[in-house]
């Protein structure tokens, strides 16, 4: 496995955007990734782990860390009895087809969240009311000193929360399926695709939802589109004009840009309607939004 330096990860997110890892490493095996981790600590480095880069805001700064990217057999994924068995760096598209294939159903919803298993873990990736803490049965969680297997309530799993540190990679995930006809799968997932398409900008470059939904009778979405903010433009980023709780790269975006989309969505969501909304994207490097009406 080779570690490689200043690694830019604008390509490794769907954003498209951000600067480049001081230290990157694709570990293939468990083996590699305890080598990774070992690294880091000689190193005196944090470690980030990576999936797709779904939920993924990278500082235009760089990161000052060893960046993580599951591969190989920590990015494959099999069926065992009615238990799909995956790699943490394991696509939930794969991860679908497999279940499909071997005729196991309750991943369906997964076809919206274009993440990986370790990336789904993390953030109890959910939607059409499932999430992750529904199906998975346990996951292997890996740092500098320990190995151990977590159920959801020990990895603390709920809305769009874990307790998972930044050291700590989901390595490989177990999830308990039900058996389900092949073709009423592949039904439902092209009826919740259509159901995507019609309601979220699927075809730019975007890291999902951008705050969680706030403890208030408007989603996210609702309440930035009542606040005027579809369209509005800063830099290279825009809010989409179709769904105003996504962030768009419209042209060469910066993390700047989208820090300062937030910062303003954030303002107008205070000032409308006295709620304070908290990102669901995940920052990588030196970001922070300022305190609402600082
Ligand atoms: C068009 C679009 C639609 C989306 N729709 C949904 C949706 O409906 N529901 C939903 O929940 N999300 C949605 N998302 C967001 C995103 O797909 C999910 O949050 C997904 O689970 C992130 O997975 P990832 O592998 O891309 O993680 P990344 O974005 O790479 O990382 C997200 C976080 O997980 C951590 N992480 C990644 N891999 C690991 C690992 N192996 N071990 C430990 N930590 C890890 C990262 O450090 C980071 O903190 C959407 C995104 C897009 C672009």
């Amino acid at each position: 496995m080779r570690i490689e330096q200043a690694v830019p990860l604008g390509r490794y997110t769907t954003l498209g955007a951000g600067g480049a890892a001081r230290a990157f490493a694709k570990p293939s095996s468990l083996e590699e990734l305890e080598q990774a981790l070992a690294w880091a600590g000689e190193h005196r480095l944090p470690v980030a782990a990576i999936g797709l880069g779904s939920n993924l805001l990278v500082a235009d700064e760089g990161v000052d860390a060893l960046v993580l990217k599951l591969d190989g057999g920590l990015a494959s994924a099999e069926i065992r009895g009615d238990l799909l068995v995956a790699g943490g760096g394991a696509a939930n598209a794969v991860c679908l087809h497999r279940a499909r294939a071997a005729g196991l159903g309750g991943f369906e919803f997964a076809c919206a969240i274009p993440g990986t298993v370790g990336g789904g873990v993390r953030m109890n990736a959910g939607a059409y009311g499932s999430d992750w803490s529904e199906i998975l049965e346990r996951a292997l969680v890996v740092d500098e000193a320990s190995v151990r297997w977590l159920t959801p309530a020990e990895l603390g799993l709920s809305y769009r929360r874990s307790r998972l540190r930044g050291g700590e990679v989901v390595a490989q995930a177990e999830f308990r399926l039900e058996p389900r006809d092949p073709d009423e799968i592949k039904a439902r997932v092209s009826e919740l695709q259509a159901l995507r398409k019609a309601a979220q900008p699927t075809n730019k470059r975007t890291f999902g939802s951008v705050f969680k939904n706030p403890d208030h009778e408007l989603t996210a979405g609702l309440m930035l589109e009542a606040c005027g903010l579809k369209g509005h433009r800063i830099g290279g980023a825009q809010i989409s004009p179709r769904h105003a709780n996504f962030i768009e790269n419209a042209d060469g975006a910066r993390a700047a840009d989208a820090i300062a989309l937030m910062t303003e969505a954030r303002r107008r969501a205070h000032e409308q309607y006295g709620v304070e909304l908290e990102h669901e994207v995940q920052f990588l490097g030196p970001l922070a939004l300022p305190p609402v009406g600082g």
